[in-house]
């Protein structure tokens, strides 16, 4: 079968299509015909070795597709299933094996694009309103890259629970997408300095909460606008890592968290209704899951230039054929 695959770290142009052996499953494994692959940030650290992976590697966390083969231990999905899952590399590729217990159901109201569409970056949305800060009406929040794929769920669902949401964005239109998304207050950050605008708009240290995905550029500032005991919330590093803070800087009594998604879907359980919420929320319309672009897997590599370089909006899926 074809991959991507990495036999040493750099720049997109290390992500190579190639005739690599088909995968069998072990005994608690399914083999899985990858229909989408969901391109995230992440695919782009494990690409550097900002998050180091043992070389050469197929990379790619999220999929969804047909179950084709199951191991001999595998009893409670059959061939013919369609699955998703959000936590194995290896996805870059035609088929795959991965653990029976990291794929959850993909239900009938949902194409298996939508459920690569949303399982990595929708997961990571549901934590962060649910769980690291638990969002209410009330509640005031700051998103930053608005119209990114984490983004953009992001705001729905501190709509859905009812926050006033502030959002920033680089550009025109995709402030357009994050204000469509039901953002309150979208920031233009390279028109204006985004805290003098937060600011303006709620006064000194008004917000509950920030959620930074964003990081180097934008993660010191962010501190200073929550309100004493607010949560810091950072997520990722698409600007770069945030620089150290000392513990002073927390003085207001904030709380500042580094979560991750995996220690939020580390049982099968929190697996099951997380993702089960989503495809709820898709299937009645709640929850809209926007593909911005739809790139065939060979291209990978222009795949990771156009995330890493802010021209995506969005999901990008990867499609095999
Ligand atoms: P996005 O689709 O949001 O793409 C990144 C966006 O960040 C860009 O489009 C851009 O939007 C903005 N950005 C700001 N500065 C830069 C920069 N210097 N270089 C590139 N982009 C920049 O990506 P994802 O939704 O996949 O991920 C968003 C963040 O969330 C990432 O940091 C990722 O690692 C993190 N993440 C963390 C998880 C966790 O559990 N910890 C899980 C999932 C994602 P604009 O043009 O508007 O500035």
């Amino acid at each position: 079968m074809k991959a991507i695959q990495i036999t040493q770290t750099g720049g997109p142009e290390v992500l190579e299509w190639t005739d690599v052996p088909d995968p069998t499953p072990g005994p608690d494994e399914v083999v899985v015909e990858v229909a989408a692959a969901g391109l995230n940030y992440i695919d782009t650290y494990h690409r550097t070795g900002l998050y180091s992976v043992p070389l050469p590697f197929t990379p790619g966390l999220e999929g969804a597709g047909t179950i084709a083969a199951l191991g001999s231990d595998v009893t409670d999905v059959a061939v013919g299933d369609t699955v998703a899952w959000s936590a194995d590399i290896g996805t870059y590729a035609e088929h795959m094996a991965l653990p029976a217990a990291s794929t959850v159901p993909v239900p009938a109201g949902v194409d298996l694009e939508q459920a690569a569409a949303v399982m990595l970056q929708g997961m990571t949305a549901h934590y962060l309103v649910t769980d690291t800060f638990t969002l209410a009406e009330g509640h005031r929040c700051l998103v930053h890259a608005g119209a990114g794929g984490v983004g953009l769920l992001l705001i729905q669902l501190a709509k859905m629970a009812g926050a006033e949401v502030f959002t920033t964005v680089g550009t025109q239109a995709k402030a357009e997408l994050a204000a469509g998304a039901g953002a309150d207050h979208v920031i233009l950050y390279r028109d204006v300095d985004f805290g003098d605008s937060v600011e303006e708009i709620a006064g000194e240290r008004a917000l509950d909460v920030v959620y930074d995905g964003v990081g180097k550029s934008v993660f010191r500032r962010s501190l200073d606008l929550l309100k004493p005991r607010g949560v810091m919330a950072t997520f990722g590093n698409a600007s770069g890592p945030a620089d150290p803070i000392s513990p002073l800087d927390l003085a207001p009594s904030l709380y500042l968290t580094r979560p991750s998604l995996f220690h939020y879907i580390a049982t099968r359980e929190d697996l099951l209704r997380r993702s089960g919420d989503l495809f709820a929320w898709m299937a009645d319309d709640r929850l809209d899951v926007r593909v911005g672009e739809r790139i065939p897997l060979a291209e990978a590599r222009r795949a990771h230039e156009m995330l890493e370089g802010r021209q995506t909006t969005g999901k990008v899926v990867l499609l095999p054929s």
